[in-house]
């Protein structure tokens, strides 16, 4: 039942001549043959009569199968002697890329089922191994990927996540207008981050601000490459230090106090760190409690409440009043964690208050967080780092997570 345009059209082999098929052990081998018009030479491209064909060659790639039948493209090749350049070579394969043993046709096939399945399970339906379908996978993300153009690129964010227990980190830079990844690498360094800047310059592309926490080699790194791009100190990254100062203020008291006033403040550590919207009745007479029983913990609570206030204001003139009142006050409650966070926002001063010009945070990016999460528990992804960072290039358009 085979023919030549049976396989010209299920398999895309075009310029072939069919020879026979065989059935062996459920799959079926189509015997090919290159028509003699379609040779050419591999070295100069030279054709036809120029070519004398000596010595043969026999090659077996899998061709995309029949329902869960396999099949085969069995080619009967021949060496070529050239009379113009004088190269003997092999003659050439289109159908097939370099060494590898199937079709395109069955490479594009992989490709397409790993849109709707995962790995596993596409490697176990066509029964070929869990290697080769991430291989074309990979080879496939990676095409694509070099097609992405950084020429219209205005507004990033830029954050450290763990990869690993322990301190292992990965810097990912995501696109806050199309919400692609356009970067991840390693580490937490300047280094992380200066090549994906040098690429981004060299793209022209037309930056104006770019997300962060305050974490000095980000920083640095930016200055690195452009002299002049905007830095947002986002409203994520600063509500948690002030968190953490209130903590620290707590941890502080509690080694000081005894008895149940010792417990008062015990139960305190949630309802501290709650935004005072969330808080229920009981949660309300607690830290009327806290109030009496220690007025710096309080004065501390208040601080932290009323900074999430800073990113509400309606203009920059409205934010520089207000953070400057906010930065004098905490310095005025002479507590060691608080005054130490106003000096570090005071330092910061610049990058808190470009949040106006732009109003961009990291938020987009602690968004992707879960959806990095549920790939690294894939637990390959590291196993494989490009393949890794290949997923989170594309993570923006995996629907569902699929293992493997
Ligand atoms: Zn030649």
């Amino acid at each position: 039942m085979a023919t030549t345009s049976f396989l010209y059209h299920t398999q895309a082999l075009r310029g072939y001549l069919h020879l026979r098929t065989e059935y062996r052990g459920g799959a079926a081998y189509h015997h090919v043959e290159l028509r003699s018009d379609q040779r050419r030479c591999r070295g100069c491209g030279a054709k036809g009569s120029d070519l004398t064909l000596e010595g043969r060659f026999e090659r077996r790639f899998r061709a995309l199968p029949v329902g869960l039948r396999r099949q085969f493209v069995v080619l009967h090749g021949h060496e070529q002697v050239c009379r113009r350049c004088g190269a003997k070579l092999r003659e050439p394969i289109p159908f097939a890329e370099g060494k590898r043993r199937h079709l395109r046709a069955f490479e594009r096939f992989v490709v397409d089922l790993c849109a709707i399945a995962p790995i596993k399970h596409v490697a176990s339906l066509l029964g070929v191994s869990w290697t080769l379908v991430k291989e074309a996978f990979k080879r496939h993300l990676r095409r694509r990927l070099k097609k992405r153009s950084l020429k219209s690129v205005r507004l990033i964010a830029v954050d450290e996540f763990a990869i690993r227990k322990g301190h292992q980190y990965m810097t990912v830079v995501l696109d806050l207008e199309s919400g692609q990844i356009l970067h991840a690498a390693e580490g937490r360094s300047a280094e992380s981050l200066i090549p994906f800047l040098r690429r981004l310059k060299a793209a022209r592309a037309p930056l104006e601000a770019i997300a962060m926490d305050m974490w000095p080699a980000y920083v640095a790194a930016v200055r690195e490459v452009f002299d002049d791009l905007d830095i947002v100190h986002d409203p994520y990254h600063v509500v948690a230090m002030a968190n953490a100062a209130i903590d620290k203020t707590r941890r502080d008291m509690y080694r000081h106090l005894q008895g149940p006033e010792r417990r008062v403040l015990k139960g305190s550590r949630f309802l501290l760190l709650k935004g005072g919207e969330r808080l229920d009745g009981p949660g309300l007479v607690h830290l009327d409690r806290l109030q009496d029983l220690n007025q710096p913990l309080y004065q501390a609570y208040l601080l932290k409440e009323d900074l999430r206030r800073l990113w509400r204001m309606p203009s920059l003139k409205a934010g520089k009043r207000f953070l400057g009142a906010w930065i004098a006050r905490s310095l005025a409650t002479g507590l060691t964690h608080m005054v130490a966070l106003a000096k570090t926002l005071r330092a910061h001063r610049h990058g808190l208050l470009a949040y106006f010009d732009h109003r961009i945070s990291t938020g987009p990016l602690e968004g992707t967080n879960n959806k990095i999460k549920v790939l690294k528990r894939q637990a390959y992804g590291f196993r494989d780092i490009e393949y890794f960072k290949l997923r989170l290039a594309f993570i923006h358009e995996s629907t569902p997570a699929f293992a493997g």
